[in-house]
Parts: structure tokens; C-alpha cells; sequence
């Protein structure tokens, strides 16, 4: 009889299932173990799991997580282990809160005792040198352990295979904290092998997701497209009629996107094809690359727009109206992704960018709202939501949030609140600015402290909330 282990994390709404997790469960299965996953505060006897994984993502799941912990910690007499991406980022917080030292970065496990199990398996045995150097992160990911479950990744688990062809990055973008979660680039892992064990498992995919940080650095990129073609991920590929797609899901380094690499990833059978663009001092760059991807005959790209860090809302507004008028004028559909910048070692979403106010943040959110979530990709809807020019959106953003969503029932309200705006001295507008950057306003503040035009202005914040 094997060990009984519980993989757990908070219930947060992620619509990616956690990877690691699913290799965890890999490994213990091939020990003989008896595995579960479950998301509830279970209850049984305090002795019953010999061991617990939790395991995190984001700052902003940390009350959830905290609580979760908090209670395996009191519940259970069990070995506790806490990983994941928040974890590795601040090892110090769980320190401090638990008294536990999570493991950061990818959990090897005690492989030595598996080393035979896997010499037995025809399909696991062709990984062995891999699984000797990395341990469990070259394992298939076990897909029964969410059985009967409704969890918010279930359609991502039915259609997709779930692999790493790579791992962690070389490059250090200070936004970012691969880094502090993988020390060293993996530029190669199996993805044939994983595909078939889990078909043979489960079922087969129609589709494949790689979790892979920056592929494109890779020296044996043209392998791994070589290989994806070989299991049936080429150009126009189709299981049972539905065609395929391949979705690289962190995306594709523009910088480092050469005639040969696009040439390769044309060759698959790539959707979306997701880019980022970060920087607006990248322009000239995103510009001609895009270019090529469109001439490529790539057309349906989605690009992540990084915002609250060091950009200013103008540069932001810039960098969305680039790919709207490629949209225009190329007849390519490039969808924006706008990503908040949030530090992940925060416990909470209440960062706010040099640039940005609370109040400029709510604004695009609001304008979000308005278009369900998603940057219109034709000019026209985009120039209805974010304004014509870079100083419309910045007046836009900073607008009652009621305004902002509901403009066709309020045009009379708006067109006084740009003359009410243009009436304010400078000085007043400041004032009133530093007011309202922060905080729905629910009564007019002391009439002392504003003249009469600045008094008039912030009468359309009164309970503003739409
Ligand atoms: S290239 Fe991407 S993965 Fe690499 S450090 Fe920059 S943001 Fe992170």
C-alpha cells in the first residue's frame, strides 16, 4: 500500500491547471502512491496524508493561500511542501507567515528510487536521461487526478496537450521573475514521448499548449519545430476534421523572431500567434516584425501590452493604436492583451505605476468594461472606446467612472464636463486632480478649498459609480 498525498491549492479562478501538480502526481502514481487532488479544506484524520503539496500563483491569490496553508498547518500531522510561482518569487514571506521553506523553482524529488520503475516503461524509458538530470519536471502530467471535477481549466484539460519544450529564459527584463523561478535555461525537453504516454493514458488532444518562458532562445529551436510537425502539428493539421492549433501560451520573442525562426513557426500549426510589446522604445522593432509576420501569412496575433510599470498612459494608448492600424491597413487582426503590471511580491492588486494614478488604472478598466474586456481590434470601435489621439484617452481615463462605460447615455454630461474641465485655471486643476486620482468621491469636499469652476468639476464625480 502506498502513502496517501494530497495536491491542493487555494480555490482562485486560473484557467490554467497547475502543471507542476500534475507531474507531482505522476511521480507518486509510478511509486505506488495513492494520489489526490482536491481544492476543499478536507477533513479527515489529522495522520491520513503523509504528505501535502500546495502550490502558488499570483500575489494577488495570497489571502486565499494564506488561509489554505493555515489550515493544513492545524489540521494535519502531514509533511507540508509549498511551491509555485509566488512561493519561489518570496521565499521569505512563507518563511515568516508559516515557518516553511518553500521549494522555488521546479521540484526534483527523490528519483532514485524511481529510476527502475521507469527503465520498465517502454515510453518513460526513452526520457531517462532527461529524468535523471531534471527529476520530475520531464514527466508526463497526470490528467486523471481532476476526474469528476468542475474546475475553471476543465476545457483547457479536455483539448489540450499540456507540455514544456523549454524552460526558464536567459534574458532578464526587469518586469519580469522567471528568473527567480528557474536559475538556469533548459533548452530542450522531450515533447513526443510526453505526448504519447499521455494518449496512451488518457486520451488523445487536439490541440498542444506549451508552458515554455522564452522558446526562441532556444539553440535547437528547429528540433522542437521538427518535432511538433512529426506528432502531427504541422501547417493546417486536422484531428477528426477540427483543425489543430499549437499555442506557444507565453508568447514569442519579437527580439529575437529572424526570417528562418518565423519561417519555422509558419511551418506549424500555430494559434494565436502570441507576441508581446512592452516598451514602447520597441516601436520600430514590433513594427517591422509584425510586418513580416503579417507577410507571412500569419494574421491572427494577439499581443500582451504591459501597462502600470515604467510606461505613461500615452505610450500605452501608442502602442494599442499601432496594432490597430496594422488591423487597417494590413487587413490583419492583431487583438491587444492589455497585463497590469502588479510585483508579484505583493500580497495584494493595489500596485500603482510612477506613471498612473488609482484613478487612471480604473479608467481603463472602465473602458475595458465597456467592451468586454477585450481592445477592439478595428479602428473605428477602438477610436469609439479609447479616443481618437493619446490626449483623448488620457481626458477618457480620468472621467467619471459612470461616463466612461455608459458615453451614449451620457453625451450631454460629458460634452459639460470637457467644458467644466476647460474652465479651471491650471492651479484648481491640479487641486482638483490630486483629488479625485484616488478616491470615488461621495460628498464635495470643503468649498474652502476650491474656487467655483473647480467646485462645478468635481459635481460630476458625486457618486460616480455607474
Ligand atoms: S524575455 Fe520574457 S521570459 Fe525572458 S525575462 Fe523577458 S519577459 Fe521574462
Amino acid at each position: 500500500m502506498g502513502n496517501n498525498i494530497l495536491l491542493t491549492e487555494a480555490n482562485y479562478k486560473d484557467k490554467y491547471p497547475p502543471l507542476g501538480l500534475m507531474k507531482i502526481a505522476t511521480y507518486h502514481r509510478l511509486k505506488g502512491d495513492n494520489v489526490i487532488y482536491k481544492r476543499d479544506f478536507l477533513n479527515k484524520d489529522r495522520n491520513y496524508f503523509s504528505k501535502i503539496y500546495i502550490t502558488t500563483r499570483f500575489s494577488f491569490h495570497w489571502k486565499k493561500t494564506e488561509e489554505l496553508i493555515k489550515y493544513y498547518q492545524k489540521n494535519y500531522n502531514s509533511e507540508i511542501l509549498v511551491g509555485g510561482i509566488h512561493a519561489s518569487i518570496n521565499p521569505e514571506i512563507y518563511k515568516k507567515t508559516f515557518n516553511l521553506t518553500p521549494v522555488v523553482g521546479s521540484y526534483k524529488g527523490e528519483i532514485d528510487s524511481l529510476i527502475p520503475i521507469i527503465e520498465q516503461d517502454e515510453i518513460l524509458n526513452t526520457i531517462l536521461p532527461d529524468f535523471r538530470k531534471y527529476g520530475i519536471d520531464v514527466l508526463p502530467p497526470d490528467y486523471s487526478i481532476f476526474d469528476g471535477q468542475e474546475l475553471p481549466f476543465n476545457d483547457i484539460l479536455r483539448n489540450n496537450y499540456l507540455i514544456r519544450s523549454t524552460k526558464g529564459c536567459t534574458r532578464n527584463c526587469n518586469f519580469c521573475d522567471v528568473n527567480k523561478i528557474c536559475e538556469d535555461y533548459i533548452d530542450r525537453l522531450p515533447i513526443q514521448p510526453i505526448i504519447n504516454y499521455i494518449k496512451n493514458r488518457h486520451e488523445e488532444k487536439k490541440d498542444i499548449l506549451f508552458f515554455d518562458d522564452n522558446t526562441l532562445i532556444s539553440s535547437n529551436f528547429h528540433k522542437i519545430i521538427e518535432e511538433l510537425i512529426d506528432v502531427g502539428f504541422y501547417r493546417g493539421a486536422k484531428l477528426s476534421r477540427k483543425i489543430r492549433a499549437c499555442d506557444f501560451n507565453q508568447g514569442i520573442d519579437l527580439r529575437l523572431l529572424t526570417d528562418e525562426k518565423l519561417q519555422l513557426i509558419s511551418s506549424i500549426c500555430l494559434k494565436p500567434v502570441r507576441f508581446a510589446f512592452d516598451d514602447i522604445n520597441l516601436s520600430s522593432l514590433f513594427k517591422s516584425k509584425i510586418k513580416k509576420v503579417i507577410n507571412s501569412g500569419l494574421r491572427n496575433i494577439s499581443v500582451y501590452v504591459l501597462y502600470n510599470y515604467n510606461d505613461s498612459p500615452k505610450d500605452f494608448y501608442e502602442r494599442l493604436l499601432i496594432s490597430v492600424m496594422y488591423n487597417k491597413d494590413y487587413n490583419s487582426r492583431i487583438s491587444s492583451f492589455p497585463m497590469k503590471y502588479i510585483p508579484n511580491n505583493q500580497v495584494n492588486r493595489k500596485y500603482i505605476g510612477r506613471y498612473w494614478t488609482k484613478r487612471k488604472l480604473r479608467g481603463v478598466q472602465c473602458i475595458l468594461n465597456g467592451c468586454h474586456g477585450i481592445v477592439p481590434v478595428k479602428y473605428d470601435y477602438f477610436v469609439n472606446a479609447f479616443g481618437e489621439d493619446s490626449s483623448t484617452f488620457e481626458r477618457i481615463i480620468i472621467m467619471p467612472e459612470k461616463y466612461i462605460i455608459k458615453r451614449k447615455l451620457n453625451t450631454d454630461k460629458i460634452k459639460q464636463w470637457e467644458k467644466d474641465y476647460n474652465r479651471m485655471t491650471p492651479s484648481t486643476r491640479e487641486a482638483v486632480m490630486s483629488e479625485i486620482s484616488a478616491n470615488v468621491i461621495y460628498e464635495l469636499p470643503n468649498v474652502q478649498s476650491y474656487d467655483s469652476a473647480g467646485q462645478t468639476f468635481l459635481k460630476h464625480y458625486l457618486n460616480e459609480k455607474y
